[in-house]
């Protein structure tokens, strides 16, 4: 196939762009590069990878045959939100129906990188895909929340109006080599301050809970539902769940640092809980995360040792 990845280089977008030339596909990446980056590609060496630079929330024309559309551009974390909180805005919805519109002017399948976030705070634990979830609107992670909202909503009117060929995955939190040392999400936050022996900056008090998954098993589950005919939403994630206290003394622990730990406040809508519900993934996809915590994180403090915490 012939496949157009938008966000193809940022964190999962560059590790979706691998997998899909491993599997044989042509590969056509989008990026406007506010939070992606050249270097998550520059190893890649395909004649049939091509990269353009481009922001997806302004007209898109791709020559030639384009078989399927992953969007996968956004902000993913929640200081870019405060940072660029118009761009996420307008890639999750701009973007979202620029990109829809690609697809249905090839007659190509569509992919829509939705989020956990669309639970917002959730009030049930853990998330199946049937929760409506408890979002707040105007908070600053609404930029972020409403936009993949707004998303989703927009991609099953063209696949009921118009018989476009969709999925969406509901992404939680994900983590591996090639996020951003300084993007702010916990994993670089913390696998960076103990590298360098400075403070973990643990939020409130710690005892919010987040579930970790390795880019790996994330990335497969991914292929496995653009492979399937599912068009409702599946979570991937992994269902792990610990608070962010136990993750800051594992990394500590990991990575045989000195750190110690600080509160700092916590930040507005914060999650208190988060965890998928992942028997659907189970049932229609066969897949599970296969990668345990410890042996994602030995992986990912390797990468930042190598490639630096600044
Ligand atoms: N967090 C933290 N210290 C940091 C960064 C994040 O305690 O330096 C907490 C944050 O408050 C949240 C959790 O870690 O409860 C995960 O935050 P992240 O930004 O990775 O993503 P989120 O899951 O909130 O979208």
């Amino acid at each position: 196939m012939r496949i157009v990845v938008t966000g193809g280089a940022g964190f999962l977008g560059s590790h979706l762009c691998d997998r899909l030339l491993t599997e044989g596909h042509a590969v056509v990446c989008l990026d406007n590069l506010i939070t992606g980056r050249t270097a998550n590609l520059a190893h890649i060496q395909s004649d049939r990878f091509t990269f353009i630079q481009q922001d997806v929330t302004r007209y898109l024309d791709i020559d030639g045959p384009v078989d399927f559309v992953l969007h996968f551009a956004s902000p993913a974390s929640p200081i870019d939100f405060v940072r660029y909180p118009i761009q996420t805005l307008k890639v999750g919805s701009l973007g979202t129906h620029n990109a829809l519109g690609l697809a249905k002017a090839k007659g190509a399948g569509f992919f829509l990188a939705s989020t956990s976030e669309v639970y917002g705070d959730p009030l049930v634990n853990p998330q199946p895909e049937t929760y409506w979830g408890n979002v707040n609107p105007v908070g600053i992670r609404g930029v972020y929340d409403e936009a993949k909202r707004f998303a989703e909503a927009m991609t099953m009117a063209y696949h009921r109006a118009h018989r476009l060929n969709t999925r969406i995955v509901r992404i939680f939190n994900t983590y591996g080599p090639r996020m951003r040392a300084n993007d702010g999400r916990v994993m670089p936050a913390f696998i960076t301050q103990a590298l360098r022996g400075e403070p973990l900056t643990v939020f409130g008090e710690g005892q919010q809970t987040r579930s970790f998954c390795y880019y790996q098993d994330l990335v497969e589950g991914i292929y496995r539902l653009m492979r399937s005919d599912e068009h409702d939403p599946v979570n991937i994630g992994n269902p792990n769940e610990m608070t962010v206290l136990e993750l800051a003394q594992t990394i500590i622990r990991l990575t045989g640092s000195t750190s110690t730990i600080v509160h700092n406040p916590l930040p507005q809508d914060d999650p208190k809980l988060r965890r998928p519900d992942i028997s659907k993934a189970r049932r229609i996809l066969g897949w599970e995360p296969t990668v345990s915590l410890e042996e994602g994180l030995q992986k990912t403090i390797a990468y930042f040792r190598e490639h630096g915490t600044g």
